[in-house]
């Protein structure tokens, strides 16, 4: 049987969700006899090739990860939202109190850890912020939602085998997890 292409793409995000995606342990060995990991991450893809499944990691906060997000549901037949930076925004959020210019400030300038006496803030040479971190169903449809920060390696693996055996899963509430 051929093997089901999957997509992961890390946004905007901590790579907690992949993190856990790895945390299935010994059980990934079953899981890769299944299933083909296209592009990740963890592999040493270029661009986003047609795939099954693609799953995404984080929020949309600038416009290459809005770019990505709208190439994985060109690319992708199911696209699903891991955690909870992709499905509601998550702690990428914080920053949509202020305007982008005070983010910015305050990362490139700001922070207690920063040393920029030139006061320089990159800002063509890097991507440029959306207005605010918005969850990525704001911008692209999305078909499974896991939430949980990072969701557990058990619901993770759970979402995949349901989509193995060909159902588009909801995650009951008690696989969610918030600790
Ligand atoms: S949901 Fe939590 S673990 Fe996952 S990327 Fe966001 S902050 Fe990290």
């Amino acid at each position: 049987m051929a093997k089901v292409k999957v997509a992961t793409v890390w946004l905007e995000a901590c790579a907690g969700c992949h993190m856990s995606f790895l945390d299935i342990d010994e059980r990934l060995v079953d899981l890769v006899d299944l299933v083909d990991i296209v592009y990740s991450p963890i592999v040493d893809g270029k661009k986003i090739p047609k795939a099954t499944v693609g799953v995404i990691e984080g929020a949309l906060g600038n416009d290459e990860e809005l770019h990505l997000a709208k190439e994985m549901r060109k690319q992708c037949d199911i696209i699903v939202a891991w955690g909870d930076c992709a499905v509601f925004g998550g702690i990428n959020c914080m920053r949509n109190f202020t305007d982008r210019r005070q983010a910015l400030k305050e990362a490139y300038v700001d922070s207690p850890s920063t040393v920029n006496p030139g006061g320089v803030i990159p800002h063509e040479d890097i991507p440029h912020l959306l207005p605010q971190a918005i969850p990525v169903d704001h911008e692209v449809k999305v078909d499974v939602y896991v939430p949980g920060c990072p969701p557990d390696a058990d619901t993770i693996l759970w979402v995949f085998q349901e989509l193995l055996e060909g159902r588009v899963p909801t995650v009951p509430s008690e696989m969610m997890r918030y600790d």
